[in-house]
C-alpha cells in the first residue's frame, strides 16, 4: 500500500529532522545558559609588526568552556549563535570583556574584536561601542573591530553607516579573511577600512605556491596604493615570514608568533602583555 509507505517515509524523515533540530535547540539553550553562568572565555593572540620587532596588540578569540563537552571552538558554535540571535548578547559580552581586559594592558597595545554580520545588521553598533568604551575607560584608538568581507556584503548600507559611526569614535576597522569573499576591490573602495587581514589560505603555501605568492603581492600593492596596512594571518613558519618580509609586508599574526592564550598566560599579573611579549618561545624567534 503506497500510502502507508509514504506515511512511513515521511515519519522517518520527520524523526531524523526532529533529532537534528532538537540537537541544535539543545546546543542553543546550553549556549544561553553558559553565557549566564560565565562559561565563555576569551583567548588572545598576538599581532606583530615584525619589521620593527614590536607587538602591535592582540586579537580576542572566543572560546566556549562547555560544562560537559570541554573547550569548543567558535567555528562550531558562532554560526548557530548567529542563527538564533544569541550572537547579540554574546557579542556584547565579547566586546565588553575584551575592552575591560585591554584597559589593564600597556597602553601601546591595541585590542582587535571580531564582529558578526548579525551585529552589523541588527544593532546600533556605534552606540554600543561608545558605551563600552565609556564603561571600560579604554581609549578608542586602541580598539579595532574586525569585520569580514562577507558580513559587509550581506548588510551593505547598514554596514557602511555602522563603519562610519565606529570610525567617527576614533575606533579602527579591519577587513578580516580578506580574499575569501567576492567583491574585494569594490568593497575596499567603498568602505572605510584601516587594515586588511589577508586570509591564511594565501599564507599557507606561500613558500611553494606561485599563485598564493601572486595574490599576496597583489594585496600588498593594493594596500600600498590605497594606503591601508596589510596584516598576514596564519603565519606558522620562518619560511612564510621570510617571503612576507621579502615582499614588504610588515605585520603578521599566527602560531609562529604565538598561540591564542588565556590572559593569565600572556603576562605576569599586572605587567600587561607587552612585558611578557618577548618571552614566549614562539615570539622570541619570530620577533628578531
Ligand atoms: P578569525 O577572526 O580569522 O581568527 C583567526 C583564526 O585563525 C582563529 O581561529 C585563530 O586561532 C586561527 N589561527 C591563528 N593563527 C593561526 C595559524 O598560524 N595557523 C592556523 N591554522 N590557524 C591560526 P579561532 O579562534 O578558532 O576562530 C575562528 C573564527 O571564529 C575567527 O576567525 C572568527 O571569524 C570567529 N570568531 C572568533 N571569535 C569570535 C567572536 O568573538 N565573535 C565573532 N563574531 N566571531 C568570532
Ligand atoms: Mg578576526
Ligand atoms: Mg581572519
Ligand atoms: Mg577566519
Amino acid at each position: 500500500r503506497a500510502k502507508s509507505d509514504v506515511t512511513r517515509a515521511v515519519c522517518y524523515y520527520d524523526a531524523t529532522m526532529d533529532e537534528a533540530a532538537r540537537a541544535r535547540r539543545d546546543l542553543a539553550a546550553e549556549m544561553r545558559t553558559s553565557l549566564e553562568e560565565g562559561h565563555f572565555a576569551l583567548h588572545y593572540q598576538v599581532q606583530t609588526d615584525f619589521e620593527r620587532g614590536e607587538i602591535i596588540g592582540y586579537e580576542a578569540l572566543l572560546r566556549w568552556n562547555h560544562p560537559t563537552r570541554g573547550l569548543i571552538e567558535p567555528t562550531e558554535f558562532v554560526p548557530l549563535a548567529e542563527e538564533t540571535g544569541l550572537i547579540l548578547p554574546l557579542g556584547e559580552w565579547v566586546l565588553r570583556s575584551a575592552c575591560a581586559e585591554a584597559a589593564r594592558w600597556d597602553p601601546r597595545m591595541s585590542i582587535a574584536v571580531n564582529i558578526s554580520a548579525v551585529q552589523l545588521g541588527h544593532i546600533d553598533l556605534p552606540r554600543l561601542v561608545a558605551e563600552v568604551l565609556r564603561d571600560t575607560g579604554l581609549a578608542p584608538a586602541r580598539l579595532e573591530l574586525e569585520i569580514t568581507e562577507t558580513a559587509i556584503i550581506r548588510n551593505r548600507s547598514k554596514a557602511l553607516r555602522a563603519m562610519e559611526g565606529i570610525r567617527a569614535l576614533g575606533v579602527t576597522v579591519a577587513i578580516d579573511d580578506f580574499g575569501t569573499g567576492y567583491s574585494s576591490l569594490a568593497t575596499l573602495r567603498t568602505f572605510p577600512f584601516d587594515r586588511i587581514k589577508l586570509d591564511r589560505a594565501f599564507i599557507r603555501d606561500l613558500a611553494t605556491d606561485q599563485q598564493s605568492l601572486a595574490i599576496m603581492r597583489a594585496v600588498l600593492a593594493l594596500g600600498r596604493s590605497l594606503n591601508i596596512r596589510v596584516l598576514a594571518e596564519g603565519v606558522e613558519t620562518r619560511d612564510q615570514l621570510a617571503v612576507l618580509q621579502a615582499e614588504g609586508c610588515t605585520q603578521a599574526q599566527g602560531f609562529y608568533f604565538g598561540y591564542p592564550s588565556a590572559p593569565a598566560q600572556l603576562a605576569p599579573a599586572g605587567a600587561g602583555p607587552a612585558a611578557s611579549a618577548a618571552a614566549p618561545p614562539a615570539a622570541a624567534g619570530g620577533l628578531n
